[in-house]
């Protein structure tokens, strides 16, 4: 019996070494053969829902990527909130949700080259009583929480903010402009091109002219994955290289 316990013992461990070992495979990916990238598919024209698939510039660029890698992209879409604890506790390869490259969030993750801009931008209704981000003091504002929006917009006022108490955040960019629709807000700081989208699918809504911040965006990964941030550096920077990118690009953001 002692025998049959010991080598019962012996098997067990070995059953969990091996499968603790071909998980890992060569430690690129969390599973083998797929590279599952986090998003928040509610930030068009970056990603966005077209019936049940998750389409547009973010989605098409790891699709290319995970080409380039032999890899099989999946897609995780998740509260945007979500996106870097998932990415740090190894649940996701890697973020790519137009994620604005941070001080903040550089001690978390770590940031690919940056593949694209962003300015943050203020929507209001066309009949607004706002006329510029001087008249946002005392209003409300609607942000998506955890973004960079959120973020400035809730800052104290010496450090150019309106204040936390002045800011509603929203689940993402969808619900903030349905409150800021309904008046439970009387604005949105939001990206650029997906506050383009909003104020193009929403009658009476308009962007202010002036713009907020610039900033860049870039994919994150795990400070634990090194080589894998090295080979979507590498194969991001040739689908920059060979024009790839900016095609994409160019099918979802039309020149003005
Ligand atoms: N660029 C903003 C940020 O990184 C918003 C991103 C998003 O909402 N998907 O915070």
């Amino acid at each position: 019996m002692k025998v049959f316990a010991k080598i019962l013992c012996l098997c067990l461990s070995l059953t969990v070494l091996v499968l603790c070992c071909g998980c890992g495979d060569t430690g690129l990916t969390t599973e083998e053969g797929k590279l599952t990238m986090a998003t928040n598919a509610e930030f068009p024209p970056y990603e966005f829902r077209e019936g049940d698939k998750i389409v547009g510039i973010d989605a098409e660029v790891a699709g290319l990527i995970a080409e380039k890698l032999g890899l099989e992209l999946e897609i995780a879409d998740v509260d945007f909130e979500s996106i870097i604890p998932g990415v740090q506790s190894g649940k996701y390869d890697m973020g790519m949700a137009g994620m604005t490259v941070t001080e903040d969030r550089q001690k978390k993750v770590n940031f690919s080259t940056s593949y694209a801009k962003g300015i943050q931008v203020v929507i209001v209704k066309e009949d607004s009583d706002i006329k510029s981000i001087d008249d946002l003091t005392g209003k409300k504002i609607g942000a998506q929480q955890g973004t960079t929006g959120y973020i400035y917009a809730s800052d104290t006022p010496e450090n150019g903010g309106y204040g936390e108490e002045n800011v509603i955040g929203y689940q993402n960019g969808a619900l903030a402009v349905e409150a800021l629709k309904g008046g439970k807000v009387d604005c949105v700081i939001i990206d650029n091109e997906p506050a383009k989208a909003y104020v193009a699918a929403n009658e009476g809504l308009k962007i202010l002219d002036t713009e907020f911040t610039n900033e860049d965006y870039a994919i994150c990964f795990s400070k634990k994955n090194d080589e894998l941030q090295k080979k979507v550096n590498d194969a991001l920077e040739e689908l920059i290289a060979d024009g790839s990118l900016q095609k994409v690009v160019d099918k979802y953001i039309k020149a003005e």
